[in-house]
């Protein structure tokens, strides 16, 4: 294990979640932990690849962080965030936690690729939503985007996905990222929407890369190619929307300000939304890390987006070495 996650800081948010509102996270693995190594990951390369699955912390702390943070009035409870939640062997434990403390939904973000195992489905039973990936449309394209941990098949995940589907009792919500000019071309999009139907999942909803990616080379496909590519999915794609209704009145301090920008790059707006403060307060706040040297700003398709420098410096260091 190359670094774990303190247990001081298990849940952070709530960050406005393009898919579920203002949502709670909870992170059940170490920072850029996962099975993947996407080229389009707003965290970075993966520092740990790996399908082992630990106890990286105990479920009882996360389960606590969560309660006291439950004032916060989150739409979602989701886990996700710095990797991959399903490398928790027991996920099954959180979500059956929370759910004793509130109705507050469990989402699971995952990238669907341990769902083939059936430990993996039976620890994610009870939860309300499971939200899995699919980028590429075959083994070549699994490849290039994912970078998969070498154990994994791409017929295997794709066979996972369609087997949790049948045994689980929520929604599943199938997320589609595309890349210009890789997977965001029609012939390509043609052959993800026939594999996405065989998963047939409830929701399918089409992503790119807006935030700043793991590698510099990945683009996003356009606002009006995202609407036509939608149409040709069954059932029809929701494009999902960059950022989440702005919030409410709570007073966000520097260790909450730098917890959800560790996590992902966002711009002014989704710190405001997320952190549920003013946008004037954030851009202040955002400038004062930026002057002191905890975070830096970086411009990505004409949009600023505030990212925590001990991010950036790690992923330096990683291409240096
Ligand atoms: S985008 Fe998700 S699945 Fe891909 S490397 Fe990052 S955390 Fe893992």
């Amino acid at each position: 294990m190359s670094e774990a996650v303190g247990a001081e800081q298990l849940v952070y948010g709530p960050v406005p979640s393009r898919r579920l509102g203002r949502s709670l996270g909870v992170d059940l693995v170490p920072l850029r932990t996962c099975t993947y190594d996407c080229v389009y990951c707003q965290l970075g390369r993966t520092t740990l690849k790996t399908v082992r699955r630990q106890r990286w912390v105990d479920p009882s702390d996360a389960v606590a962080q969560v309660r006291a943070r439950l004032e916060s009035e989150p739409d979602v409870i989701a886990l996700a965030g710095s990797g991959e939640p399903t490398l928790h062997a027991g996920i099954g434990d959180v979500i059956a936690g929370i759910k004793q403390l509130t109705s507050v939904p469990v989402a699971v973000i995952t990238n669907g690729s341990l769902l083939g195992r059936p430990a993996v489905r039976r620890g994610l039973a009870d939860a309300d939503i499971v939200l899995p990936s699919l980028d590429a449309p075959d083994d070549g394209l699994f490849q290039l985007i994912n970078r998969p941990h070498r154990t994994l098949r791409f017929d295997d995940v794709v066979d996972g996905i369609i087997a949790f589907r049948k045994s689980y009792r929520g929604q599943v919500w199938l997320e589609v990222m595309l890349l210009a000019g890789v997977t965001g071309i029609l012939a390509e999009v043609e052959r993800l929407a026939e594999l996405a139907a065989r998963t047939a999942p409830a929701r399918i909803q089409l992503n790119t890369a807006v935030r700043p990616p793991a590698e510099s080379f990945v683009a996003p496909v356009s606002a009006g190619s995202l609407q036509a590519f939608a149409r040709l999915f069954t059932p029809n794609a929701e494009v999902i929307a960059d950022t989440a209704p702005s919030g409410a009145d709570r007073v966000a301090g520097r260790a909450d300000i730098l917890a959800l920008l560790s996590r992902r790059p966002c711009t002014v707006a989704d710190i405001a939304a997320g952190l549920g403060i003013h946008h004037g307060e954030a851009l202040k706040a955002a400038t004062a890390l930026v002057a002191e040297g905890a975070l830096e700003l970086h411009t990505h398709e004409d949009r600023s987006f505030y990212v925590a420098a001990s991010a950036t410096a790690e992923n330096r260091e990683k291409e240096r070495s």
